[in-house]
């Protein structure tokens, strides 16, 4: 460690804690009798930093293994550090998928469960947890169980979305997609304002499995919420190319930007220019599905950009059907609020998953990246609320800032999420930097 400096233990949006990882193959033997368990780090708040004052978390990234993986049952039992990167490209040339993936690859299966991810597809597929036939844990006792809808399902449904409070988890069972090729057919076309976004986002999920839609956030007024609209399916073995993809990797930036590089007029720039190199009409094409899945990844350590304060990023579902119009006041009041954000994404959500703190819910889902300020925590508490005034919620792998008193307002189902911690966990051994700040777990 340069300088005698101390090791530290950071999430995706730079804030950080003094505190190190210890990882071993034999993931239990590490994890037993610390707080926390983290995968690689790509929760962007404070979910995978310890409590206050606990400087070791048990990493899980070298318990990696794939134990079985059945491709005539499209079934797979792998360890929890396993990377969806490896995983994918394991998959891929068998003609099979993990059936949801989050936005990026460099995320661990056990990180995936415990947020419960969603991806592209949620309209068609709902997150991760639906597809997760098993689950092996090391409880807060030191007892290792196995857990799913028929053996103990109340830890089996806290442990998905569960953000690692129930359990050091070591092992799991995933079902697969199987997929016609490994390459996606793509339609992509520029959408004028928010109307038109939420309306071509409706229509695509009729037909589209993985549908989204990328806003320019600074966009106001009679052009808020333009954007473009991304859709796509498995391209079928005539429409893609003969030759398989192989892994992409992409150029790095060195180091943290100076904190004048990102600001409201090189986000307009950017903004602006990314939306114009989408063509007004639509325009179908076959692409390598590292470009589609995870077109963030084409630059590693991507939020250098943001500079040494880092940034947040706000999640959140709004119920749109239900409160016609809570889409529009959402961004309106981020515009107002001066929320310039790079990347502003959209996606319409399905059905409510089991996990018992998962994210979403029928509705649309509204994530923005937003630089480090002064007055950042006071936007979040203001988004927050009128998040919580439309009846939504916002996406914990994301957050860290939202207060305690609003996120208990937001979710009625933490009584029953508490109940599977009072008969795994009577004592809050397994907690986190945000278990603490926002369920009021000892410090
Ligand atoms: C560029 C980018 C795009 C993203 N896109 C999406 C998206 O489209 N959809 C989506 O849903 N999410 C998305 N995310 C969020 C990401 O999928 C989640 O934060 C995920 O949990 C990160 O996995 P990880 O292995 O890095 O976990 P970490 O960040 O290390 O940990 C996250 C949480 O999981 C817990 N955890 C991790 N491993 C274990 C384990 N073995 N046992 C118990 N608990 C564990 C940690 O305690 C922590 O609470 C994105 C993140 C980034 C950086």
């Amino acid at each position: 460690m340069p300088g005698g400096a101390k090791p530290q233990l950071a999430g995706w949006g730079g804030l950080s804690v003094p505190g190190r990882e210890l990882r071993s193959e034999r993931l239990e033997e590490v994890a037993r009798g610390l707080p926390l368990t983290r995968g690689l780090g790509r929760s962007y708040g404070d979910s995978a930093l310890p409590p206050p004052g606990v400087t070791a978390v048990a990493g899980s990234v070298r318990a990696d293994r794939i134990l079985a993986l059945d491709p005539a049952r499209a079934r797979l039992r792998a360890e929890a550090g396993l990377s969806l990167r490896d995983l994918a490209w394991t998959l891929l040339p068998r003609g099979l998928f993990p059936p949801v993936v989050p936005g990026t690859q460099f995320v661990t299966l056990g990180g995936m469960v415990a947020a419960d991810v969603h991806g592209k597809n949620h309209h068609v597929a709902g997150t991760i947890g639906r597809h997760v036939t098993g689950l092996r844990l090391l409880t807060a006792a030191g007892e290792i169980v196995d857990c799913s809808r028929e053996r103990s399902p109340d830890l089996f449904r806290a442990t998905i979305g569960g953000m690692g409070l129930t359990g050091h988890l070591l092992e799991l069972e995933l079902a697969l997609d199987r997929i016609p090729s490994p390459w996606i057919l793509q339609e992509t076309r520029r959408v004028a304002h928010l109307d038109e976004t939420l309306a071509a986002l409706a229509e695509s999920a009729r037909d589209w499995p993985f549908t989204v839609c990328w806003l320019d956030a600074l966009a106001s007024g009679r052009a808020l919420g333009r954007g473009v609209l991304i859709r796509g399916r498995w391209a079928e073995p005539g429409e893609a190319p003969g030759t398989p993809p192989r892994p992409l990797r992409g150029p790095a930036v060195p180091f943290r930007l100076p904190g004048f590089a990102l600001n409201d007029l090189s986000v307009r720039l950017f903004n602006a220019v990314y939306r114009a190199s989408f063509p007004a009409r639509l325009r179908r094409s076959v692409v390598h599905p590292q470009k589609f899945f995870w077109p963030l990844d084409a630059v590693r350590h991507w939020n250098r950009i943001y500079g040494a304060r880092g940034f947040t990023q706000f999640q959140c579902v709004l119920p749109e059907s239900e409160r016609p119009g809570a889409v529009r006041r959402f961004l309106a009041e981020a515009a107002r609020r001066g929320g310039s954000s790079f990347l502003c994404v959209i996606k319409d959500c399905g059905a409510e998953g089991e996990g018992l703190l998962s994210f979403p819910r029928p509705g649309v889902s509204v994530a923005l990246d937003l630089p480090m300020r002064r007055d950042t925590r006071a936007l979040v508490e203001a988004l927050a609320d009128v998040v919580l005034a439309e009846g939504g919620r916002i996406y914990l792998a994301k957050d860290a800032f939202v207060r305690a008193d609003q996120f208990r307002a937001m979710e009625p189902r933490l009584a029953a999420f508490a109940r599977a911690r009072d008969r795994w966990d009577p004592e809050r051994r397994l907690r986190s930097a945000q278990s603490v700040r926002l369920l009021g777990d000892p410090a």
